[in-house]
């Protein structure tokens, strides 16, 4: 292969790294961080209890939950390998790890209009996998969890409605011209 490898050796690059299932902490959809919440009973009594939705075993409840997002972000580093893989790509190390080309820039603000890209892709791709994310373990969350499921699909209701209203006014502003 006598094409020239696109990055040199000790060159500084910017690398775009992005995921669709990047961990977060988010404040209890359920107690707003309170770590309680008040139960009215049958007779009308309100009692305290223990937030089982953001609940951590033998922790108690934290008023946090994990939830899984869209994040991107670039760093920056210098080539330390260039090989040629099987199908004749080149694969840049960058600090011992491989990087694909696509993801390796040598200006910072090539590498963020690169990271604004992969964040919308990763957005996407984690709105599609955000029921999933929410179904699982609902059933060892009891009571907690039906009303942290069921507040979580009203806010993506809502913000899918926000959308499609979007779509409507853009759509009647091209009418009008
Ligand atoms: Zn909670």
């Amino acid at each position: 292969m006598s094409e020239k490898p696109p990055f040199e050796f000790g060159q500084q690059v910017y690398v775009v790294h992005s995921s669709a299932h990047a961990q977060r902490q988010v404040t209890c959809p359920v107690c707003d961080g309170q770590r309680r919440i008040t139960v009215i009973l049958g007779d009308g009594e309100r009692v305290s209890v223990e937030c089982r939705f953001c609940e951590e075993g033998y922790l108690g409840s934290q008023g946090t939950v994990n939830a899984y997002g869209p994040s991107a972000s670039v760093t920056c580093g210098t080539v330390d390998g260039i090989s040629l893989d099987h199908r004749g790509e080149w694969d840049i190390q960058v600090r011992g790890i491989c990087y694909r080309v696509g993801s390796l820039f040598t200006t910072e603000a090539e590498a963020e209009a690169a990271r604004e890209i992969a964040y919308a892709e990763a957005e996407k791709y984690a709105l599609e996998s955000y029921e999933e994310q929410f179904k699982r373990g609902r059933k060892s969350k009891g009571y907690g969890w039906t009303v942290g499921y069921h507040r979580d699909q009203i806010k993506d209701l809502e913000r899918k409605l926000a959308w499609h209203r979007n779509k409507v006014r853009a759509v009647a502003e091209d009418d009008g011209r």
